[in-house]
């Protein structure tokens, strides 16, 4: 075959069978006028255009297969999690693949995506490499090259002129569209990335709230120690305290803890929450670059003199926990907590009582911050996330490929996987109350919510735009020892009101440091739930 002949042929196959999710949406486009049938046309000029764009530069002798086959296979992947897991690809998305780590990565692996992989890429690679290419001279294939970028001209210019107008307005109204075309939306998702991530090695750390300082403690006071849950894809819409209609937090439900009801998160992925609730950017100027270039809530607490420690049973701090003291727990082949998949979060609980140890034996005699990140709900095997006796709502998904599975098994997983949270957070609030030692508090907040299959979404990490409830309403709940909430000055009627109140990750900041009662020019007492209810 001639060399225009494979890449035409290639375009084809990637139009037909990269892109049912683009199709889709292209499909309830309004056609602003036009036949609907005229329109989808020009839109599929444009679409084979932008891919052939992609294909062009690289079609010649020794380049021309490799590329193919690298095409065709990443282009198969990310459309199996479009199709089936309702996914965009956008520079975040590519961060959570670039960013995994083996366990993790070893979640995803299922027969039905090898299955839908090696139909949709590995078949059209191996008839790539199998295709003899009729080369002809260098200037030959060149001419015929421009030929075939002049056509692609010529035709979208043809498919902007007939459908132009139409076309604009209805992609400015559906800018998923972007995400999920296939493959273009993978080249500007990498470019996103790479541009992101490249001037990092130059990232100078701005300091922050160097000027903190703290009240000193009453004569005869206890430490006061601050546990700060950070959460993992909990949604307000299936936490038993928020009012979902089952109990998936039975134990907090008695316990004397305000639950805030109205909580929004600042991202839609781990990597964009966490550091945002825990920098004083807010949603509206957050960028991760932004948030690895300053210094964040725990480094002003620990200019305020306050001991701050960060476990870690999830994917690691993102950058967050670098200057203070750091323990990486979800390795660790603990065979108590530990399978050779993962380990549960009662791992965290155990630290938090050997650190505690500390303020015992006289080791740790200050005021501390104890941040857990937890595995919490981490999809999509939501069944491996809690021990066997919290598989209470049955029957469940066993299986990483959620589209198997009915929406009740799915359900049922992930609602075990909120009780075994409740249970953990209940476990770390009769720690610190039993301790005592030391005057606890508690805040539990989760980092985005989950999609649980409601209009073919699954799981979390969609653009923030356009994202769904699920993904962005959040839980978040406080717990204060007596003897830690009469130090703060906190009214508990006052409180609860506030727990009623819109809050977002854009609040952490300021409630971690008006928790801990740092003073200093970085705290915005206007953005502290809690301001008002001091006296
Ligand atoms: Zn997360």
């Amino acid at each position: 075959m001639r060399a225009n002949t494979v890449l035409l042929l290639c375009t084809a196959w990637l139009l037909a069978f990269a892109n049912f999710r683009a199709w889709k949406l292209l499909a309830a486009l309004d056609s602003g006028g036009l036949p609907h049938w005229l329109f989808l046309l020009c839109l599929g000029a444009l679409l084979a255009m932008t891919t052939l764009v992609l294909l062009l530069p690289l079609s010649f002798k020794w380049a021309i297969k490799p590329w193919l086959v690298i095409v065709l296979l990443c282009a198969a992947a990310a459309a199996f999690f479009m199709d089936d897991f309702g996914a965009v690809v956008d520079r975040h998305t590519l961060r959570s693949v670039f960013e995994t780590n083996a366990r993790e990565a070893g979640e995803w692996l299922s027969w039905r995506m090898a299955w839908k992989i090696a139909v949709a890429g590995v078949v059209p690679a191996l008839l790539v490499l199998w295709t003899r290419i009729d080369w002809r001279p260098l200037p030959r294939e060149l001419w015929s090259r421009i030929k075939l970028v002049l056509v692609v001209i010529v035709m979208s210019a043809i498919a902007i002129g007939i459908g132009g107008r139409g076309i604009a307005s209805s992609l400015r109204n559906q800018r998923e569209l972007g995400h999920v075309i296939n493959p273009m939306a993978i080249a500007s998702g990498i470019y996103a990335y790479v541009d992101n991530a490249r001037p990092q090695a130059a990232i100078v750390v701005q300091p922050l709230g160097r000027d903190a300082t703290r009240p000193a403690a009453p004569a005869g006071a206890k430490p006061q120690v601050l546990v700060f849950i950070a959460g993992e894809s909990a949604r307000a819409a299936s936490w038993g305290l928020s009012g979902y209609a089952r109990q998936t937090t039975p134990q907090l439900a008695t316990l004397p803890v305000a639950n805030f009801t109205d909580m929004h998160s600042c991202g839609t992925d781990t990597a964009v929450s966490l550091p945002c609730m825990f920098s004083n950017l807010g949603r509206r100027d957050f960028s991760e670059r932004a948030a690895l270039s300053r210094e964040n809530a725990l480094d002003v607490l620990a200019h305020a003199g306050v001991d701050v420690a960060w476990f870690d049973n999830n994917t690691g701090d993102k950058g967050i926990a670098r200057r203070v003291h750091e323990t990486e727990l979800q390795n660790s082949t603990d065979p108590k907590w530990c399978s050779a998949r993962n380990c549960f979060d009662g791992i965290l609980v155990d630290a938090l009582k050997r650190t505690l140890a500390g303020t015992h034996d006289g080791s740790m005699r200050g005021d501390r911050v104890i941040v857990l990140h937890v595995k919490g709900s981490h999809g999509p095997a939501y069944y491996q996330r809690y021990p066997a006796e919290f598989e209470r709502f049955t029957p469940v998904c066993r299986s990483n490929e959620l589209q198997t599975c009915t929406p009740e098994q799915i359900r049922n997983a992930y609602d075990n996987s909120v009780l075994y949270t409740d249970s953990i957070i209940a476990s770390v609030i009769a720690l610190l109350r039993d301790d005592h030692a030391i005057d606890g508090a508690l805040l539990f907040v989760s980092d985005h919510g989950e999609s649980l299959g409601e209009n073919g979404l699954y799981l979390h990490g969609a653009p923030y735009a356009f994202a769904p409830d699920v993904q962005t309403r959040i839980p978040m709940v406080l717990w204060m020892s007596d003897g830690f909430r009469q130090r703060d000055g906190v009214d508990a009627a006052c409180l609860a009101r506030q727990a009623a109140q819109p809050w977002s990750h854009d609040n952490i900041f300021d409630f971690l440091l008006g928790m801990m009662q740092v003073r200093s020019s970085a705290y915005r007492p206007q953005l502290d739930p809690l301001r008002q209810c001091r006296t």
